[in-house]
């Protein structure tokens, strides 16, 4: 992580937009743009709220008017890496989260407009995504990541990723519901991001947060169009060592916090980082796994853009 813009290590600009890979391919593409329309995607197979029983929103449904700009992947943490692949356990899941989204959260309903289940199965979250998605002009307003709701469709995939990846029959049904998704938005596959690429949290896992580039190459496969590759988001946590710690702890006593600039990440700079985070307003970031994790103090690209703006 550096103070300073971060420049792609695997792409070199040659001038007018021009790219040049590691590979020595050429590709003209601008960043964020797909190169050509998008070929149509099928649709996967996906239950609604009614097939899984949800309860009513309690309140109306925001439908947005525009479409979403990132498709974000999270994990759900809870209820860890069931081996029960069924549709009912799907179902189930899905109950819980939005139980757990309305009656803990306090929310209207489910956060996420979309869930995948570890036998690959996938469920409407939010009321009204699946009408959205297959309209492909709105999005429904979710919860799923801090301060970018509005910008974002997300998908809650089923278990903790931090150390195992994650089943093929998961695998499978991500590529084809977020290849669908870009399909249907016109989003280009470098718009697919981690929940991490936008909050201080370690969602959706530092697995399935590494296979992304993987998600991202099988989409634009799919859609017949070509990309670059964005830069991985840094993540500082406790118990983290190094350069980066070190600048960070730097920036925190320029700030007046309390820390050792040692480059170790400890309790005295995670204390500083969550309360810094709290005092420019970032929240707990709002996911499944957030939820169900404790990120405290956790340095991502959120904080680090408000302790060492450009
Ligand atoms: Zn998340």
């Amino acid at each position: 992580m550096a103070d300073k813009p971060v420049i792609d290590r695997r792409t070199l600009l040659v001038g007018g937009g021009l790219a040049v890979t590691a590979l020595g391919t050429a590709l003209t593409v601008p960043a964020g743009t797909a190169a050509a329309h998008p070929r149509p995607v099928e649709a996967p197979n996906i239950y609604d709220t009614t097939a899984w029983g949800a309860r009513p929103p309690r309140e109306p449904i925001t439908l947005l008017n525009h479409k979403p700009t990132y498709i974000v992947v999270h994990h759900t943490v809870e209820p860890g890496n069931s081996e029960d692949y069924s549709l009912e356990h799907a179902f189930a899941i899905s109950r819980s989260i939005q139980d757990f989204h309305m009656d803990s959260n306090g929310w209207i309903d489910t956060g996420q407009q979309f869930t995948i289940s570890r036998g690959g199965y996938i469920t409407e979250g939010r009321h009204r995504s699946l009408e959205a998605l297959r309209g492909g002009t709105q999005h429904v307003l979710g919860a799923n990541v801090a301060d970018h709701n509005s910008e974002i469709i997300g998908i809650e995939n089923e278990g903790l990723y931090m150390e195992v990846d994650v089943p093929q029959t998961l695998w499978d049904s991500l590529v084809a519901l977020v290849a669908y998704m870009a399909s249907q938005y016109d989003i280009s596959p470098d718009l697919i991001r981690g929940h991490r690429d936008f909050n201080s949290t370690a969602c959706p896992g530092d697995v399935l947060y590494a296979r992304l580039p993987e998600l991202r190459q099988a989409v634009a496969d799919r859609l017949g169009v070509t990309f670059r590759e964005p830069e991985p988001t840094p993540l500082l946590r406790p118990g983290d060592t190094g350069d980066d710690v070190r600048l960070a702890q730097r920036r925190l006593r320029a700030r007046g916090y309390d820390v050792t600039v040692d480059g170790v990440f400890g309790d005295k700079t995670r204390d500083a980082v969550a309360a810094f985070a709290a005092s420019n307003g970032l929240g707990e970031p709002t996911c499944q796994a957030c939820a169900r994790s404790d990120e405290r103090g956790y340095l991502g690209i959120d904080v680090w853009e408000r302790l060492a703006p450009r």
